[in-house]
């Protein structure tokens, strides 16, 4: 490979555990080479030299991703459920983890049915959900700079969503939903100085959930149940160790058909459960 890339290449081994690949992603941003190309050029050593402009370029990338800034801060973009979604830092980047969110809403979801997506952050689930299926989504997100990005994300992915700017812990949100879902902030708040250097540049309004991490699933719990229709579904990403006693809290606010669905590393990641027709004998 030719020099520049490969002592580029050395310095990324430092911090990513795929320095390949990210070199490759951030070639393409700053030198134009597609990803798939540079990767199949640099196997056959027949990578052009970039410019002094390009290779200035790319290195400042790697210095900030060897500094340990995410690599989907600095290209702008994370790639969730196979569409690409805008992100700046000030949001939470879409995770691998949460495509299990997604597969579990596909499951119940009909046509036409009309879903809440609460603390969206990207809008990713949602609007994937809305991309997915001819369903009606509302994202409610409280934070303006968010917001904006969230605005630029449905644009792209699912023109027809409704949006609203709120607060889900204290702000009215009207409407009636067949489901309402969330990935909220979730690690307790005495975790977050023990995160990876990744998540911490991360927004700490994305991540923390109070002292025990489930300060937003008792709150949204409580405060939307009584949005949903008859048979509609509460779904949510959660974190590790937290599934039963959110299961809990749905079985004590009356919802039935608990779910816990685990992720590809075996954590139960997403726990919900369904306002059903029958009266539950307690
Ligand atoms: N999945 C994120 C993490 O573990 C947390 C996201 C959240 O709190 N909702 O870094």
């Amino acid at each position: 490979m030719n020099h520049c890339y490969d002592a580029l290449l050395k310095r990324l081994s430092q911090t990513s555990s795929d320095p390949r690949r990210e070199l490759a992603l951030m070639a393409e941003y700053a030198v134009g080479i597609p990803a798939d190309r540079f990767l199949l050029l640099q196997l056959t050593d027949a990578l052009p030299l970039p410019s002094v402009e390009q290779e200035r370029a790319l290195c400042a990338l790697v210095d900030r991703r060897v500094g340990g800034e995410p690599l989907q801060y600095l290209l702008g973009a994370a790639d969730f459920y196979g569409r690409s979604f805008v992100v700046r830092p000030g949001v939470l980047i879409p995770r691998f983890d949460t495509e299990i969110l997604i597969d579990t809403a596909l499951h119940y979801l009909k046509q036409g049915d009309e879903i809440l997506d609460l603390c969206a952050g990207t809008g990713c689930i949602g609007l994937t959900l809305g991309a997915e299926r001819q369903v009606f989504v509302t994202e409610v997100e409280k934070f303006d700079d968010v917001f904006s990005l969230l605005r630029e994300n449905a644009a792209r992915i699912c023109p027809s969503a409704r949006l609203l700017q709120a607060d889900v812990l204290t702000d009215h949100i009207d409407g009636t939903y067949d489901m309402i879902l969330s990935n909220p902030p979730y690690i307790p708040s005495g975790e977050i100085s023990s995160l990876g250097a990744d998540v911490r540049q991360e927004p700490i309004t994305a991540l923390d959930g109070g002292e025990d991490g489930l300060l937003f699933y008792r709150i949204l719990i409580q405060r939307f149940v009584r949005l949903l229709k008859e048979d509609g579904v509460m779904l949510f990403e959660c974190g590790i160790g937290q599934a039963h006693s959110i299961e809990q809290m749905l079985l004590s606010a009356g919802l039935t058909n608990p779910v816990r669905v685990r992720d590809y590393g075996g954590v139960e990641r997403v726990v919900g459960a369904r306002k059903s027709r029958e009266v539950s004998h307690v």
